[in-house]
């Protein structure tokens, strides 16, 4: 379609990230999809990043992700760094169309004042903006600016000045939709999973305290605050306790943890995830902050597994209760919910995915808000 973007994921990880990584997962199956309908991409990483695209631009050699674990005024610095350099490439040439940014903060405010003649933005929120409204200082001078949300619920709770400069939102996606409605059922097992960075918005307090009472087999799978294997966090030494979601991990989960019923299994990768996942009876999200996006709830239709969550965020969106999943207001029905998801058509699951969660459908949603972005960037 002749269009080159500058595709910003910022400084924090390569692309496709190593092993955990939101964002630059988001922009790992965005990309092929854009680049196959005739996008040219050019992609500001790091050095490291593999993705296959038209061109990279990078300032750091590597993932700058070690540093986040302090507060965020201590490395904003680095996406300075790495968002000036930005800047400074897309000053030096005018094939660029369009930036998509993924930076929060100190990104969106660097390109707003690049001036009239940059490129038009549209800038991905990736956040619970409610909860984090300081990643978002200003988007003053930003009548090139859009921004768009990855779920519908999270731009309605968006702070106003945000919701003004909304062209909408696109859901997120994943490559093991595609084809998912003709994959062949798994042997389900006993156990139910909750995947994500343990944090207290994930829950996992809440399941494992369930499934004790109620005596269902959990499996939690991801990393705590920088640890990504129980042999890791056993060994780190007293400072580990300075990042919330160890402290947090020490003295609401863990004392749920036995070992039998329920287990931590650190982070899972590739198949070991994909497997972990597809065996289970439900993915479980005993959520207790409105998930902006859920990428592990599509991948668990994907992997036709149904998903039970508390009704939070963008779940309502993407489960539909009864065909899906199954979503409750009260944390404490959470356990029979577990129990019943075996009801479920594991094949509705798939063809959910197949239909709505795919590269290719995140990818036409995108090329039409650029359209939206490149049109009002015109006729301000
Ligand atoms: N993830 C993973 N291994 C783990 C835990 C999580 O690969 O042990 C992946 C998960 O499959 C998903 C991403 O990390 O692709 C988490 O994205 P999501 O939107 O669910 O949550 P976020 O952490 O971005 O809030």
């Amino acid at each position: 379609m002749g269009l080159t973007v500058l595709m910003n994921s910022g400084p924090w990880l390569a692309v496709p990230p190593p092993g955990y990584g939101g964002i630059e997962n988001v922009v790992a199956t965005l990309v092929p999809e854009l680049r196959r309908l005739g996008v040219r991409v050019v992609l500001a990483s790091v050095h490291s990043s593999a993705l296959a695209v038209d061109e990279l631009v990078s300032i750091f050699p590597d993932g700058q992700f070690a540093h986040l674990q302090r507060p965020y005024n201590q490395v904003s610095g680095i996406a300075q760094a790495h968002q000036h350099g930005v800047v400074r490439r897309l000053r030096e040439r005018d094939d660029i169309d369009l930036v998509h940014d993924h930076l929060e903060a100190v990104g969106l405010a660097t390109l707003a004042a690049m001036g009239p003649d940059a490129p038009p933005v549209l800038h991905t929120l990736h956040w619970d903006l409610a909860k984090h409204p300081e990643l978002y200082g200003t988007i003053d001078g930003g009548d090139r600016v859009r921004v768009n949300g990855v779920s519908a619920s999270q731009l309605a709770r968006a702070p106003r000045r945000l919701r003004e400069h909304s062209v909408g939102h696109v859901h997120l996606a994943t490559p093991l939709a595609t084809g998912a409605d003709r994959r062949a059922p798994v042997r389900k097992g006993d156990h139910s999973v909750i995947l994500g960075r343990v944090t207290p918005g994930k829950g996992q307090d809440v399941g494992a305290r369930l499934a004790q009472r109620a005596g269902f087999p959990l499996i939690l799978a991801g990393p705590v605050g920088p640890y990504h294997r129980p042999a890791d966090l056993a060994a780190a030494g007293n400072e580990a306790l300075q990042n919330p979601d160890v402290r947090f991990w020490y003295d609401e989960v863990a004392p749920h943890v036995d070992g039998e019923l329920v287990r931590w299994i650190g982070t899972v990768a590739g198949r070991e995830r994909d497997d972990l996942v597809a065996t289970a009876r439900a993915t479980l999200f005993p959520l207790r902050w409105e998930e902006p996006g859920g990428t592990a709830v599509v991948e668990s239709l994907a992997l036709g597994t149904p998903v039970v969550a508390t009704t939070r965020g963008c779940l309502p969106e993407l489960i539909e209760h009864g065909r899906t999943g199954l979503l409750t207001g009260t944390e404490d029905d959470l356990a029979d919910l577990v129990l019943a998801a075996d009801l479920l058509d594991e094949a509705e699951c798939r063809r959910e995915a197949a239909r709505r969660f795919t590269p290719a459908v995140m990818a036409q949603g995108y090329v039409e808000l650029y359209d939206r972005v490149r049109q009002s960037a015109l006729t301000p």
